[in-house]
């Protein structure tokens, strides 16, 4: 089920989290289990739960989440990188607060196929 913003990780990781910037409501942490070299995290600091809910943002704050997320890739030193949304369940999500994540340099092949959970034929 969908968290609540009452008890929902990411509520509490952009109050009092470890932030590697933050600004104009949105914050970029590192990934605990990271899958690449750079594994960032972009979060808006208001709860929503997934990117299906993309109309919770009015386009002027949509367009600055997505500048943030490329301003988060090039402040930490990436040219060429991922940027990756899981969307529900199925999509690979595990905590339902909307985030990006920002990944660059190698990869461990291992965790991104797991991180992807690809439905196969
Ligand atoms: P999702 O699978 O929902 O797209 O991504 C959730 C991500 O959050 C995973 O990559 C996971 O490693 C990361 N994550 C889970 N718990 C924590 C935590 O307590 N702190 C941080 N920084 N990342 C977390
Ligand atoms: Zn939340």
């Amino acid at each position: 089920m969908p968290s609540q913003p009452e008890n929902c990780l990411f509520c509490r990781l952009v109050a009092e989290g470890d932030h590697v910037r933050a600004a104009d409501g949105f914050v970029a942490i590192r990934d605990i289990n990271p899958i690449a070299e750079t594994h960032l995290l972009v979060l808006p600091a208001r709860h929503v739960d997934t990117f299906r809910e993309i109309d919770a943002f009015p386009d002027e704050e949509a367009g600055r989440m997505l500048r943030f997320v490329a301003d988060t890739a090039s402040a930490a030193g990436l040219d060429d990188y991922k940027v990756l949304v899981n969307v529900g369940e199925r999509g690979g999500q595990t905590v339902f607060h909307l985030h990006w994540h920002v990944l660059g340099g190698r990869f461990d092949v291992g965790k991104l196929s797991r991180a992807l959970e690809l439905e196969t034929a």
